[in-house]
């Protein structure tokens, strides 16, 4: 709620340095269709709506660079529609680059006929080391007739089309390698999601990126700041093909300690199904982290205070789990769970012969939230590791209930564990002591009393996918892949969270947050997923 929103007023009031915005601020976020949205899509899709929505009263485009017919699909582009509406952004128009294949065409001969392009078909190796030595290619002084025969044959996708590319003539050797002679159009025969076989030619980002930018009326190009030495050339393609003028803005790429962002690494971790898919709440996609039990307030709010800073840095999730972990506080009702494996059972001398319930509050602080069924009678169970630390005749406490002091502890020596000596608790009797102080008991212990129906949960935690804390771009990705991601626990809740439906989020006394990934239903146990809460364990 509120913090959010001081947080947003907190930024509107930054020197953006975003110029001449009083004659209209136009903005767009151009996704392409080939893969889900990651956290780093969604700081460049909320920055571009908060500029465009909140800051000024300007319009927001979502825009499909779908130039890459090899990569696209339509159910990306489904997905990233929710997704965005998910986050609450609404573009005002939306449109896809290859509604503009014509007029980029069209833009292409012109250039070709102006001579401020031309075709080339330097084998890739020999490009590259001529761009990195500043050396002209064979072609660059072709005639025009030559270089639109080259280009015909690109369209058509012939044999010998598919050889031939298109570079802007922009400069052999400068300094600024982005302007040495770019690509701006590639021969590909594949099929287009949209357009089918209609073209076997597709511009490149490149040459798309400033034409539709200046023809859809985009004041200002938000993008992230490895594309720093890229605006000049976005500059050179609106100054030779004499289009309308489009402002450059550059923010920091959003990176993760121990995280691939970037949708070819992500699809390879779906394909070789080292996660469930692209929701995989391991994923830092959008669908991953809300899976995992992040709210769209706090992402809202981390994303906004990271700002128009240009600093990259390799962000923690410890901050990021942490802003959420305010936003999850006052929804998450309270319930209790016990371990299954090797819970203990305990006899409660001096309750009530007849088990009985009370009516009690879902969370002391946030009375809306209702209230819940708790059964109290003589027989209870408890957490293992609670039973192990008990000492005789020692006075703890049962949370909600009142102190009780231990009177018999019976062992067992778990076969498994001969060698150690490991002994396992399998029966306690309490005995009750409620004018006992609670504040004077070192340990608080959550119990279930056995006269209820117990529901059985299934707890997941999860670790990173990555080992490594900054990746580099010669990493291997099956080197730094960690091969124990996912900890399941077998759990026993209280009867009310028989009523939780999936997605709610809960707080299990002393085991933290958790989200419902699916509901109890039929005697299949809920599965629940543990929210990080940005502590570390
Ligand atoms: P990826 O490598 O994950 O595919 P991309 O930049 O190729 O990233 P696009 O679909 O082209 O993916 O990105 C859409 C927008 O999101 C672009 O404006 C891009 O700058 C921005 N973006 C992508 N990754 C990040 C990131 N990590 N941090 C901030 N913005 C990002
Ligand atoms: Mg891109
Ligand atoms: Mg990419």
């Amino acid at each position: 709620g509120d913090d959010s929103k001081n947080e947003k007023d907190e930024f509107a009031s930054y020197d953006i340095g975003l110029q001449d915005t009083e004659h209209g601020v136009v903005t767009r976020f151009p996704p392409e269709p080939s893969g889900y949205l990651h956290i780093g899509h969604a700081k460049a899709a909320m920055l571009n709506d908060f500029f465009a929505h909140k800051k000024y009263k300007g319009t927001l485009l979502l825009r499909f660079d779908d130039t890459n017919p090899s990569k696209e699909k339509q159910e990306f582009q489904d997905a990233i529609v929710e997704d965005l509406a998910l986050m609450g952004i609404k573009a005002d128009k939306t449109s896809h680059t290859s509604d503009y294949f014509q007029e980029l065409y069209d833009y292409c001969v012109q250039m070709l006929n102006e001579g401020t392009a031309y075709a080339d078909d330097t084998p890739q190796e020999v490009l590259k080391k001529e761009r990195m030595d500043g050396i002209a290619s064979a072609r660059r002084d072709a005639s025009i007739e030559e270089n639109l025969a080259n280009f015909e044959k690109m369209k058509a996708g012939t044999e010998e089309g598919k050889k031939w590319f298109i570079r802007a003539k922009m400069s052999v050797d400068d300094p600024n390698k982005a302007l040495r002679d770019p690509v701006i159009y590639r021969c590909n025969p594949q099929a287009h999601h949209r357009t089918g076989d209609t073209w076997k030619i597709y511009p490149t980002y490149d040459f798309c990126c400033p034409i539709v930018d200046a023809m859809e009326g985009v004041t200002h190009a938000l993008r992230t700041t490895e594309y720093k030495d890229r605006d000049a050339q976005y500059q050179w393609f609106l100054k030779t093909l004499r289009l309308r003028h489009v402002y450059n803005w550059d923010f920091a790429r959003m990176n993760f300690i121990r995280t691939l962002l970037s949708k070819r690494k992500l699809t390879k971790l779906v394909d070789a199904g080292v996660v469930w898919g692209w929701d995989d709440p391991r994923m830092p996609t959008v669908r991953g982290i809300r899976r995992r039990g992040c709210t769209i307030p706090a992402l809202q709010e981390f994303i906004l205070k990271q700002g128009p800073s240009k600093n990259i840095v390799n962000l923690d999730w410890t901050t990021f789990w942490a802003t959420n972990k305010k936003y999850i506080d006052p929804i998450a009702a309270r319930y209790t769970a016990v371990e299954q494996a090797d819970a203990v059972s305990c006899t409660v001398v001096g309750a009530r012969a007849a088990p009985y319930s009370e009516d009690k509050e879902l969370h002391v602080k946030y009375k809306e939230l209702g209230s819940k069924n708790v059964w109290y009678s003589q027989h209870i169970i408890i957490d293992q590791a609670d039973a192990q630390s008990f000492a005789q005749d020692e006075e703890i406490t049962l949370m909600n209930w009142g102190n009780a002091i231990v009177r018999s502890i019976s062992h067992s020596v778990n076969p498994l564990n001969l060698l150690t000596g490991h002994k396992v608790v399998t029966a306690l009797e309490l005995e009750l002591h409620l004018q006992g102080d609670f504040r004077k008991t070192e340990k608080k212990v959550t119990w279930l009393s056995k006269d209820q129906e117990l529901i059985p949960v299934e707890l997941v935690d999860f670790d990173y996918l990555i080992t490594k804390d900054k990746l580099e771009e010669d990493d291997v990705l099956e080197d730094v892949l960690n091969p124990k991601t996912e900890f399941r626990t077998s759990a026993w809740a209280d009867c009310n969270v028989a009523g939780l439906k999936e997605d709610d989020i809960l707080q299990f006394d002393r085991k933290g947050y958790f989200r419902v990934d699916k509901a109890f239903k039929h005697g299949q146990p809920a599965v629940m997923f543990q929210i990080p809460t940005g502590r570390s364990k």
